[in-house]
Order: C-alpha cells, then sequence, then structure tokens
C-alpha cells in the first residue's frame, strides 16, 4: 500500500475532545515529567493562548539522553522480532488514541479534523509497514578460505528532530525505523506543536520499556543542545534549510550522524497534452493540501501555453470551491497558517508580489477576523527572478509560469539551489517520463504526486537535504556497518586452499 498525505476527501469530521485536562508532561526514562518553565501554545484558528507545555530545561534533556543510553544495550539485545512487535504496539496506541491525538493534532496544528485523523493513522500503518524492513547480515565473500560478511549495528542514542506542518507522521518517520535498527531515541517537537507527541509518549508508557523513547519539549534552546549533546549518536532533522546548516555545524565537533531532510522549491511541468479538467484537482491538492505547508508541495507550477489559461480557470473555480475555516468545523478542507511567524513571512512576501505589479489569478487578500488565515493564492506568470518564484513560500501562494519551449522549462526547473521533488504531468506516460529524468530532484512524481511510502526512499538533491528517509537505504542511515573478515583455519595455521595459498600477503602476515 501506498500512502499519501494529500486525499481532499471531505470527511465527516469526529467529534473534538481535548482529553483530560490534565497538564501535558514530557516522558523520560519511561516517567512524567513537568518543567518549572512552560511554553504557551497559540490556537492558529483563533490566534488565542489555549495550552501549555514544559520547557525543558538542559539538565532534563541530559537525564532524556542518559534514560536512552541506558536503555539502549537492553533495546538492541531484543531480537528484531521483538522490536517488530513494539512498532505493532505503537500502531496500535495510536489506533487506540487516534480520536484523542487528532483532536489535539487539529487543535494545535490547525488541519481539518479529517486529515489530522488520517495524520495519525497513517503514522500507525507506517509503523506497521516499517517494522517489514530488513536488515540482514550480508555476505561478501564465501568460499574454501574465508567468510566476509557485513552487519549493521545499532549507532545508539538517535535525536529527532520535527517541525510543525506534520507534528506526528514526521516524528513517526524517524523513530519507527530508528527503534527498529536498535537504536533508543529521544525526540523533540516543535515548539509551535509539541501537544500531541506529547500526548503520544505518555500513551506509549508502560509499552515501550522504560527509556527507549523519550519525549522532550521546549523552546529555541533544546535543538541545540541536541545537536551539541555527546551523548546523542545521531541527529535525524527535518526542517527548514537554514536550520539544516545550523546542525549541521553544531554537530561536527562531535561527528554525529546526520540525516537531514530540508526544504524545497519543487517544479510541477504540465505538458500540453493534457486532460485539464482531469489533472486540475491532483494539481490543486498537489499544491495546496495542508494549506501549502508541506515540504513537497508544488511550489513552482509550469504550465504548457497550450493549456494555461484553461488550467488557470479550473483551479480557480477549486478554489472557489474550497472551504477554509477552523480545522474543528465540519465541511472545512483547508485550515490556517499554523504560526504567526509564518504567516507574516507570507505577508511580505504577498506585499511583494503586489509591489511588483503581479497579478493574482484568485486569492491575494488577506481577510479580516482572528486566526492566521491566509487565501489561496495564485500568481499569474510572474518573472523566474521575483522572489515568490525564488523562494519556498511553504503556504498557499503559488506562482502559475508560462512556457512553450519544454527545454526552458526544464532549464527553469532545475534552475534552483533546491531538489527535493518535482512532478511532470501529461496524457502519454512515457512522454512524461523522458521529462522526468531531465529532473534534478531527489523524487519524481510521473501523473502522479506524493505517493510516498515507508518502503520508497526519500532523498533531497542538492540543499534539499542530506541522506534518505524511508525503505531499507533510509532504515541503514540509522546503523553503522561491521565487516567481520573470517579466515576459515586456525590462526597461524597454513593456507587451506590452493587459492588462499596464491593470495598476496597482508602487512601484518609479513610483518611489514
Ligand atoms: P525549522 O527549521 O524552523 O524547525 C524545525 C525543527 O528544528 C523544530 O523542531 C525547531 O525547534 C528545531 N530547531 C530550530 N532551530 C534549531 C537549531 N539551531 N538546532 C536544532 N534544531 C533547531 O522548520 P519549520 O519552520 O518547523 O518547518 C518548515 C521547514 O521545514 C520548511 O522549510 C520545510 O520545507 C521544511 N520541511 C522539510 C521536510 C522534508 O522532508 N524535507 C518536511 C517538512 C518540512
Amino acid at each position: 500500500m501506498t500512502a499519501t498525505l494529500n486525499k481532499p476527501s471531505p470527511a465527516r469530521a469526529p467529534q473534538t475532545r481535548l482529553g483530560d485536562n490534565a497538564p501535558f508532561t514530557m516522558t523520560i526514562g519511561g516517567r512524567a515529567v513537568s518543567s518549572p518553565m512552560l511554553l504557551t501554545l497559540v490556537d492558529p484558528a483563533t490566534g488565542e493562548a489555549f495550552a501549555q507545555a514544559p520547557d525543558a530545561a538542559a539538565e532534563q534533556l541530559s537525564s532524556a539522553v542518559a534514560a536512552a543510553r541506558d536503555a539502549q544495550p537492553g533495546w538492541s539485545a531484543r531480537s528484531m522480532d521483538e522490536r517488530r512487535a513494539m512498532l505493532g504496539a505503537i500502531a496500535g496506541a495510536l489506533m487506540a488514541h487516534g480520536e484523542e491525538l487528532a483532536a489535539l493534532l487539529t487543535r494545535e496544528q490547525g488541519k481539518p479534523l479529517a486529515r489530522a485523523v488520517e495524520e495519525v493513522q497513517l503514522s500507525a500503518y507506517w509503523c506497521a509497514e516499517t517494522a517489514r524492513l530488513d536488515l540482514p547480515v550480508e555476505t561478501i565473500t564465501d568460499d574454501t578460505g574465508s567468510r566476509v560478511t557485513l552487519e549493521r549495528l545499532p549507532l545508539g542514542v538517535v535525536g529527532a528532530i520535527v517541525p510543525w506542518n506534520f507534528p506526528i507522521a514526521m516524528a513517526i518517520f524517524k523513530i519507527a525505523p530508528a527503534l527498529l535498527a536498535g537504536n533508543t531515541v529521544v525526540v523533540k517537537p516543535s515548539p509551535f506543536t509539541p501537544l500531541t507527541l506529547l500526548k503520544l509518549g505518555e500513551r506509549l508508557r508502560g509499552v515501550l520499556p522504560d527509556g527507549v523513547l523519550n519525549v522532550v519539549s521546549g523552546g529555541n534552546g533544546l535543538g541545540p543542545w541536541m545537536t551539541e549533546h555527546p551523548g546523542i549518536d545521531k541527529i535525524s532533522f527535518t526542517g527548514a534549510t537554514a536550520t539544516g546548516r545550523e546542525v549541521m555545524a553544531a554537530a561536527a565537533p562531535t561527528l554525529k550522524r546526520l540525516t537531514l531532510e530540508l526544504g524545497g522549491n519543487d517544479a510541477a511541468i504540465v505538458l500540453d497534452d493534457i486532460d485539464v479538467e482531469a489533472v486540475a484537482p491532483l494539481l490543486f491538492w498537489g499544491a495546496f493540501a495542508n494549506s501549502a505547508q508541506f515540504c513537497l508541495a508544488i511550489k513552482r507550477l509550469y504550465v504548457h501555453d497550450a493549456v494555461y489559461d484553461r488550467l488557470a480557470a479550473a483551479l480557480v473555480r477549486i478554489a472557489a470551491d474550497t472551504p477554509m475555516g477552523p480545522g474543528t468545523r465540519e465541511g472545512v478542507l483547508l485550515g490556517p497558517i499554523q504560526n504567526q511567524a509564518q504567516h507574516d513571512r507570507l505577508r511580505v512576501m504577498l506585499e511583494d508580489c503586489r509591489a511588483r505589479a503581479q497579478r493574482f489569478l484568485c486569492g491575494g487578500k488577506l481577510p479580516e477576523g482572528p486566526g492566521f488565515f491566509f487565501p489561496v493564492t495564485i500568481v499569474d506568470n510572474p518573472p523566474e527572478t521575483s522572489a515568490v518564484v525564488q523562494r519556498e513560500a511553504f503556504g498557499p501562494l503559488l506562482p502559475m509560469l508560462r512556457f512553450s519551449d519544454l527545454d526552458d522549462a526544464v532549464r527553469r526547473a532545475n534552475g534552483t539551489p533546491f531538489g527535493l521533488g518535482a512532478s511532470v504531468w501529461s496524457g502519454d506516460p512515457e512522454r512524461a517520463l523522458a521529462v522526468a529524468r531531465r529532473l534534478q530532484a531527489g523524487t519524481v512524481w510521473v501523473n502522479e504526486i506524493h505517493t510516498i511510502a515507508p518502503h520508497k526512499p526519500m532523498a533531497g538533491h542538492k540543499q534539499s537535504g542530506i541522506g534518505v528517509e524511508f525503505g531499507v537505504d533510509g532504515l541503514r542511515e540509522f546503523t553503522q556497518a561491521r565487516l567481520i573478515s573470517m579466515r576459515k583455519a586456525p590462526a597461524g595455521s597454513p593456507p587451506v586452499s590452493p587459492e588462499t595459498a596464491g593470495a598476496a600477503p597482508s602487512s601484518a602476515a609479513t610483518g611489514a
């Protein structure tokens, strides 16, 4: 099965319930831990504070790292099948507490409740499917004289750092493979959206052995403390490219392993032979799902001159028929921007478009009233050099760009320091495939989009990332290799076969 994060089905919203009124606590060594300092959480649909979460001190991070280090030998000593069963238990907890978690997710992130339910379900599915991956010992050579094998061992303690757009899925994308490979984890949610992950940590107390999964929340200091911490062996980070650079620099003194999933400016190239009405909804949701707060969202829409006007009209119609509002309101398909700072960044980009007299096909006017709402805005063929084309908006502000020469479109699509995803759309899949092969991105979709899955490796080219997530390649990133090279004869004995007798002597054997 392949998962998608942008299904636009208008499912009926379940009842919102924030669970009990107990304060949110971190999970360290299997126990609830609060903090004298608190983060205040703002509901993006109203702009008002609605909850508080612990703001961890540096010593609390250290105690989480110590708990993870204590638990790690016992965890990695378990068989892969036992760890698989534990991932199944996490999936079970996600499903059992799905309603509570989804309600929290909508409240803190802003997304429609039906989408929050999907994100929790996707996270459960991800645990279950990741558990099916394997890390068998690889045999490099096995002959009469020697056997050489490559084993994959855990790294130790993984620090997982998560953004605010998919707070639970992005965390599970890291937690599941890290645990399967035999590591223990300290996970840090974004300070904007810590509640769902804190609640999951609480619900997993007693399900996982103490210390195997520690959840710590905090402000701006906590991420850097993690990346510098000598007790953490690897950082798996998802966030902005600028932050990724800081993570890499801070991890250097302790030579931590790194996986960085960073920003993107994904191009979609729409050829002249598409069925406009059939493809328009796919492009719309490819760009605007999760209110476009999506690393792999279409952020530049290159459309052939022959279909540009008809596609523009279709997208504008869909935008008009897509209700935006508080995620808790029934029937809403798009929620607010998650936080004020991101809303401000979008507003500045919008003002830049206006200052350059760029034309909006739809949107362009911020609504009155509370909350961080930003309307679906499509900019009509702005210059390639403008900010709205060159920078990642990370919100529903999409440049639609005209082309008539395919080579020119490919050159413009590749003309960015990013290389996360891309897509090509055509009535002829083989024709689209030939274009896809020319695009510089870690994932290129042909006539589909966002079909991510636990068994499909995902990586960023250029400044969109370092390393791989998902699939066996992603799982290997949570391991270190150990080569065992064994001579099949007693130590110091003469060669056992003509082949090994003829082998070049090693420096150790010759005493050189
Ligand atoms: P961000 O970089 O501001 O924050 C991400 C996480 O890093 C948060 O938990 C934050 O607290 C933490 N952090 C901040 N400064 C840090 C530092 N110096 N050291 C360590 N940790 C630090 O990103 P965001 O605003 O939460 O998310 C939006 C960005 O994430 C966008 O650029 C988007 O493209 C990117 N993103 C990428 C992917 C991907 O898979 N490539 C997925 C989702 C989001």
